[in-house]
């Protein structure tokens, strides 16, 4: 009885530290969720669909060459708004894998708190390569859009 008891409250303190120590780390007081809040807003376009969607695709894209990056922007669309955005940061990271696409998956994650982007629609400045395209496959993105006329590039697919 009176180990349960110990064990009962060391699994307290434990839960207790960690809630303090995800408040720390969020600049906050009330846990995970606030990690989420803690990201910028995303601003969405003024132009309503695929056009206003590809447009802030450019300006992801031009955001990367400002910074010295590839010239490749991408943003991931959910139910008429944009949930995450990707810059280039190949150069700038360094980072083999972090094309605009990766990013924006990453990003959209991250806000919906969930790998699971199902429903969601992925617009590229350019087309997807195939490592950006198998991500798009595992995070379920119903849908793929590059250019500035959002040419259709259909459901992701393994190649
Ligand atoms: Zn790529």
């Amino acid at each position: 009885m009176a180990d349960d008891l110990t064990s009962g409250h060391g699994a307290c303190n434990r839960r207790h530290v960690l809630r303090r120590a995800a408040g720390v780390l969020a600049g906050g007081a009330s846990g995970f969720v606030l990690a989420r809040e803690a990201l910028p807003d995303i601003v969405q376009p003024r132009r309503a669909g695929a056009p206003g969607f590809a447009e802030r695709a450019f300006e992801m894209r031009r955001l990367a060459v400002e910074r010295g990056d590839q010239a490749y922007g991408a943003v991931v669309v959910k139910d008429g708004r944009i949930v995450g955005e990707g810059v280039s940061a190949v150069l700038t990271t360094p980072d083999p894998t972090a094309h605009a696409e990766i990013q924006a998956l990453r990003d959209a994650a991250k806000r919906l708190g969930t790998p699971d982007l199902s429903g969601c629609e992925l617009y590229g400045s350019s087309r997807a390569c195939p490592m950006c395209e198998a991500a798009a496959y595992w995070a379920r993105i119903a849908r793929m859009y590059h250019g500035e006329a959002a040419t259709d590039a259909g459901a992701p697919r393994l190649r």
